[in-house]
């Protein structure tokens, strides 16, 4: 097999020449056929989180077709299209997986980040966390959905009923979220970076009744804000745009500090929390969904030689909803 590696943090991704590798008990392997790049992987690059498996193969949006099983595995068949999401292994035994949120297990595995993930031409995974994806769709389209799509799922269902929302940056997760809640018939308003009319525009184009720059106020008070960007100085704005009682969900993995900001806009029981990784329910629920909305993923795609070039793209916000890597 073929990879493109990170050997060491800030470095670029080599392209590499891997022996084959075989799937153990209870795992498959999975032939690639596209895998997406997200925001998280620009933080392994980047060495901001910690613990990293090293060297790393990334990337955890893949979809594939399985190519080799393991003993033990179920329900699963040779050729058949899966997804393989962030959420790698789970202990099963901790008490957050007893309590059914293995989305906070004490012992994980991280697709991309504590095991080799999807920016190579085959990979191997926990059958357990693997998604059946059925025919529907392409593989490029489908590839975003496994996490900026779960995850956008996930910081919707938490930022609760109400019918205004705010999304602070607009990129992959964001244009999926948007074309959900727009299903839902909620009124979107999407914040970008000051001055981006490219990005409001693409906004607008998936239903958002509203778009503006990250330093704009909302044009009326919000239910519930989800921040997708990974600036901490959101956080109190996005506080001051809901209304008494609003929720505002942080949705990344890593954000830069958040400035102090005074009581009152926390006050009158608005509240502040954080949506880390998912759950498989949270797979079921989403992917069963997806036809049913018409979720339509904009995407750019690399070649999978190119995942240097697609990440400083990413970084640079050159291109609106996804990039997608082509082995
Ligand atoms: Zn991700
Ligand atoms: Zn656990």
């Amino acid at each position: 097999m073929k990879a493109m590696v990170l050997n060491k943090a800030k470095t670029p991704l080599e392209w590499t020449d891997l022996p084959d590798r075989q799937p153990g008990a209870g795992q498959i392997r999975v032939k690639i056929l596209a895998c997406g790049v997200c925001r998280t992987d620009l933080h392994v690059l980047d060495g901001e989180l910690p613990n990293p498996k090293s060297p790393i193969i990334p990337g955890h949006e893949i979809v594939g077709r399985i190519d080799a099983i393991g003993s033990g595995v179920d329900g699963l068949s040779i050729g058949q299209r899966v997804g393989i999401p962030w959420l790698g292994h789970t202990c099963g035994v901790c008490p957050y997986c007893k309590a059914h949120r293995e989305n906070l297990c004490d012992a994980p595995l991280f697709t991309g980040y504590t095991r080799d993930g999807g920016f190579a031409t085959a990979t191997i995974a926990d059958a357990r966390f693997a998604f059946p994806l059925g025919e529907t769709g392409s593989d490029v389209s489908l590839a975003p959905l496994l996490c900026a799509g779960l995850i956008g799922w996930r910081s919707l269902v938490m930022s609760g009923d109400g019918k205004t929302l705010g999304i602070y940056g607009f990129g992959a997760a964001g244009h999926i979220v948007a074309q959900v809640a727009k299903w839902q018939d909620k009124k979107v308003f999407a914040f970008t970076r000051p001055g981006d009319t490219g990005t409001q525009a693409f906004a607008k184009s998936l239903g958002a009744v509203w778009a503006g720059g990250s330093d704009e106020a909302a044009p009326e008070p919000l239910d519930a804000a989800i921040i997708y960007a990974t600036v901490g100085a959101l956080v109190p704005l996005a506080l001051k745009a809901v209304k008494k009682g609003g929720r505002v969900v942080c949705a990344g993995i890593h954000m830069s500090d958040i400035p102090s900001f005074p009581y009152n806009i926390l006050w009158e029981e608005r509240q502040l929390l954080s949506v880390a990784n998912l759950t498989r329910q949270d797979g079921i629920d989403f992917l069963a969904l997806v036809p049913t909305i018409g979720i339509v993923t904009k995407t750019t795609t690399y070649p999978l030689q190119q995942a240097n070039q697609a990440l400083a793209d990413l970084r640079a916000g050159k291109f609106d909803g996804a990039a997608v890597l082509l082995p």
